[in-house]
Parts: structure tokens; sequence; C-alpha cells
């Protein structure tokens, strides 16, 4: 066992719950000291960034403890799944850096125990074949202050219940005639123990089976006997199954079977964004976003196109801590997680988003030269790059202010800049379009004395802006994203509307006439750039083309600039 117990006892205040329980059990030999996980995804949609809480914790367990965790596809739902997902959630999982070794488990595969377990329920006397309609169960169901009633063939005879569920299994019944259920208890408080349903009869090919069923299991009755029989230890699910946990261990209990222990914890909720399959097939479906993979989306897929990295996805889940409450954490601190993480990796190059035309005048028309610009302030491991410098430069149109106010310190008419690894240079001039008074050019001298940026005769500037060489300079598209939706919580919609009505109309800006410097014309698909003073990009894989990369914006910088600024 990798860990140390008097280690864990020490840290028993840094622990979360359920690594103090797994202690726990450990010290009481309850599973023999075994630690078995698994994670269960539903093959319907894409995997989010809530699923990877989950998958760092079951997945981090195992590796904590020298235990195991399995990959099982909870696929009872046939006419929801689909291999794409399946592929897609495995892809996801080895990205994010795990590992499910040979494990790779479906319920489907339990179909045929499934089905002989619930022949064994009904020779005990605790499932039977109803007759009621889908409308009818729910009326007999009762509500959270009235016991149901029990349903009128619920008394039917073993030998009757079991020639009914043979023959719902040999296909002679239509879909939504009849379905099997426990027998337990209509006037339990708690509703899932209300007779409930365990196989529905449904005639739908299933991506694994085929045509070998027309009933299925319930994923209630199919998801505690499918941990049993994995012989999982620590059965981790969110919250919303802690009162479907009594049903699971009646199912259990009646089988006789192995029982792992279940454990729930708060699902990740985050602020300015939905969390579930459902919501994000809805906003594909209807087009609000390009797909399952587009930058906007907190899917894995999404978050790994925008220039998420799979160390700054784990370190979130390891900062939001596992808890017992659910609570919503707010999207900056895995933003701030990210940057963390491309600040130390991402090398540094200089690129204009908005581009101004600037001359300089003073500069000789047919000269070029280089200067050394380092690829990371404070990793010298990561050398540096020459970088084109010539008369005809582009800089952000918002680094020129033809009337200032007074703390502007960029460039305006009159004023001294630092060119970043350049010189300093002065406005001199202003150029406008006569017919729409829009700025085309701007005009300077720059100061042969100050190259590398810094003046022999110790003057300062107070602004540095980025710039590049007009000639040099690789056009680009470059995207620009902002939260999906306006609303802290997209949830929050009025009656009557649904949670399209929060979508922030400017979460996506393409800008098609971005300027990059030369070393970025052929950056390599699925690389990250911090772009100075603008944020990280990331070299997108999907619409990038030999050449011509398209750059999307990970995040925006936070402070880095205004260190760089103290140092200079
Ligand atoms: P969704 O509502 O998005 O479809 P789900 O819970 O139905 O989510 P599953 O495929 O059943 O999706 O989930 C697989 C595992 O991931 C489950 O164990 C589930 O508890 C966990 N999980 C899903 N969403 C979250 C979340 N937001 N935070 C933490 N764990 C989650
Ligand atoms: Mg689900």
């Amino acid at each position: 066992m990798k860990s140390d117990p008097s280690n864990s006892a020490s840290n028993s205040q840094s622990r979360h719950f359920i690594q103090q329980m797994i202690d726990t059990d450990n010290a009481t030999a309850k599973h023999a000291g075994r630690v078995h996980t698994r994670f269960p995804p539903e093959p319907n949609g894409y995997l989010h960034i809530g699923h990877a809480k989950s998958i760092c914790l079951n997945f981090g367990l195992a590796a904590e403890y020298g235990g195991l965790c399995n990959l099982r596809f909870d696929d009872t739902n046939p006419t929801k799944e689909e291999q794409e997902y399946i592929d897609s959630i495995k892809n996801d999982i080895r990205w994010l850096g795990f590992d499910w070794g040979d494990r790779e488990y479906y319920a489907s595969d339990y179909f045929e125990q499934l089905y002989q377990w619930a022949v064994q329920l009904i020779r005990a006397g605790q499932a039977y074949v109803c007759d009621l309609t889908a409308e009818d169960t729910r009326e007999h169901r009762g509500t959270l202050t009235e016991p149901g009633t029990n349903s009128p063939y619920r008394d039917r005879t073993v030998e009757e219940n079991l020639d009914l569920f043979e023959r719902m299994n040999a296909g002679e019944f239509p879909n939504g005639s009849r379905t099997l259920r426990a027998k337990i208890d209509m006037a339990s408080p708690n509703l899932n123990m209300r007779d409930p349903v365990m196989y529905r009869i449904l005639h739908a090919s299933h991506h694994r089976t085929g045509d070998a069923w027309c009933i299925y299991p319930m994923y209630d009755w199919a998801h505690g006997q499918s941990d049993s029989i994995e012989r999982i230890t620590h059965s981790i699910c969110t919250l919303e199954f802690e009162n479907h946990r009594p049903l699971y261990d009646w199912y259990l209990d009646a089988l006789g079977v192995y029982h792992p222990q279940q454990i729930e914890f708060a699902r990740l909720n985050l602020t300015y964004t939905v969390m579930s399959k459902r919501k994000f097939l809805l906003l594909v479906k209807e087009g609000k976003v390009e797909g399952w993979d587009d930058p906007r989306m907190p899917t894995i897929q999404g978050l790994r196109r925008r220039g998420y990295t799979p160390e700054a996805i784990r370190a979130f889940c390891t900062a939001i801590g596992v808890a017992k409450f659910n609570s919503t954490i707010d999207v900056s601190v895995l933003e701030e997680c990210l940057r963390e993480d491309l600040n130390e990796r991402a090398p540094r190059a200089m690129a204009v988003l908005r581009p101004l035309k600037v001359v300089i005048d003073n500069y000789p028309e047919d000269e070029d030269e280089l200067l050394e610009a380092a690829n990371h302030p404070l990793n010298p491991a990561m050398g540096s790059r020459q970088v084109a410098f010539s008369r005809e430069l582009y800089i952000e149109r918002d680094d020129f202010m033809e009337l200032p106010p007074k703390k502007f310190f960029r460039l305006a008419p009159g004023q001294e800049v630092r060119l970043r690894y350049a010189y300093f240079v002065t406005c001199t001039d202003v150029v406008k379009d006569p017919t729409t008074g829009a700025i085309t050019e701007i005009h300077c001298t720059y100061d042969p004395d100050t190259r590398g940026g810094n003046a022999p005769d110790g003057r300062k500037v107070k602004g540095t802006i980025h710039w590049v060489s007009a000639k040099h300079a690789v056009d680009v598209e470059i995207r620009l994203y902002d939260h999906l939706f306006r609303k802290e919580n997209p949830d929050d919609v009025p009656d009557g509307e649904d949670f399209f009505v929060n979508l922030n109309p400017n979460s996506l800006e393409i800008l098609l006439d971005g300027k990059v410097e030369a070393s970025l014309g052929d950056a390599e698909p699925g690389s990250h750039y911090q772009f100075e003073r603008l944020g990280y990009f990331y070299v997108d894989p999907k619409t990038s083309t030999p050449g011509r990369p398209v750059f999307n914006r990970t995040t925006t910088l936070r402070d880095t600039w205004a260190k760089l600024k103290e140092k200079n």
C-alpha cells in the first residue's frame, strides 16, 4: 500500500472525507485493505469538467492507495447511447492522464446475469410483473406526503410472474405494456422504495448487444449489481444518489451478493456554466455552439480545444476538494489553475489582435534588423528567438490615443514609449482617412541609442507596448472567447423561458486580420503561446492549416504584465 498510515493520520485535517473513510476501512480491514473504485459514465454524451472531478477522484484514490479503478460504461439505455460517445469518453480519460488497464467493462456485459438475478427475486416472491401503464404507475406511486397504493398486479403468483417475465423477454409484448417491479413497500417514505421498476420492454437495438434483448434493466437495477460483480470496494457517486442507496442495499441484500460501500459527494457546479450532458446536447443540436468541442463548452473536448491542459484540470480538481455539500465554484478558480500551468510552459511571443500601422520615419527604408527576445522572462532554459524589426510596424489599435487621458502611458502624439525588446519611439503624426476621419496610420521617430529597450542616459518611459514588423508579420485568424452564459447561474431563467435566454451573445469574437511575429507562421497545431500583454493562446488543432495557424485565446492574462512592468 502506497499510503503511509502515520502520515495520513497526522494529515487528517487536510484529507477529505472519502480519504478519511478509506483510512478507517483500511485500519479495520473492512475490505481486506483493498481499494477498488470505478468511473461509470453513461455513454450518452461527451464528458465535461464535472466528470473530470469524478475521474480524478476515482482514479486518484486508486493510485493513492495502490488499488485499481475500472472504467465501466453504464449502457442500460439503448436509445440514447452511441459508439461515438464511448470512443470520445475513452479518449478524454486518457488525455486527462488516467489508465484503466484492461478493465473496460459495460453494464451490458452483465445483462444475462441481471436477468438471472431478476428471476431469482421473482422466485423469492420479491418481484412481480405489473401491467400498469407508465401513467398509472406514476399515479399509484403517491407523493412525498402521501403513501402510494399497491398495484393490482402485485399479488400475482410466482408461476405467473415467471411465465410473463419470460414472455416479456421473448418479445411477446409491445413497448411499455408491462414492467418487472421489485416488491418492496408502497408506503415507504423513500419514493425509490415504492416498488421500483427493474425492467422495461423496449424493442430497440443496443449498440453492443444488438437485438439480443427487448427488455432492458433500469439504471437502479443495474448499477449496484454491476459494482458488486466487479467487486468494487468504494462506489463513489454524486449526492443525488444518496436516497437511492437504500434501494441498492435492498437489491444486494435480497440477492445475497457482495456488497460494495456507496459514498456520495457533491457534484461540481461552476459559475457561468451549465453542467449536464443533456443541456450540452441541446446547445449542440440547436446550433448555439459549433459542436461538442466548441472551445466555449466546458466539455473536456471543448476545454482541450480552448487550450486547457490535463495538468491544469487535475490541479483544479485537487484544489476544489471533495465535500458532502453542494456548492458552486467560481469559474475563475479554474482559469487561475490554467494560468498557473501555462505561465510555466507557454513560450512568449508577440501578436497584434487589431492592427494599427506605425511608420518610423527616421528608420532606413530598406533596412531590417533582428532583435533578441526571451522566450520566457523567468526561465532562461526556454531560450530566446530573433524578432525582425523594420520601418513599418503594427501595434494594437488601443495602444494609441490621439487625445489621451492623464494616465494613458502608451502611445499618443508627442509621447514616448518603449517597443518591447526594441527601441523607444515617439509619436510625431497621425494620418486619417479624409472621408471617415478614422486613423489609418501613425508616424513616429525612434531613438537608435535605445536598442534593446534601454536608454543610455537613464531616461525612463512609463509604457511598454508590443508590436510586430509589418513586412515580416504573418496574417492569422484569432478567436477570442468569453463566458458562454452571461448570468452567473445560467439556470436562473424567467418563467416559460429556457436557459438559452442567458446565452452571452458576445461569447465569440473572430478577428480576421490578426498579425503574429514571423516565428509563429508555422506554429505547431496544439501548441501554447503567451502573446505578450494579451493572454494565452492555443493553436487550434482543428482549423489550423500548414502555414496558417488559427489561434484560440485560452484565457486572458492577469498580473503577468504588471510584474513585467515592475522589472523594466
Ligand atoms: P450529466 O447530467 O451531465 O449527464 P450524469 O451524472 O448523468 O451527468 P454520468 O455519465 O452518469 O453523467 O456520470 C458518470 C460519473 O460522473 C457519475 O459517477 C457521476 O456521478 C459523475 N459526475 C457527473 N457529473 C458530475 C459533476 N458535475 N461533478 C462530479 N461528478 C459528476
Ligand atoms: Mg446520468
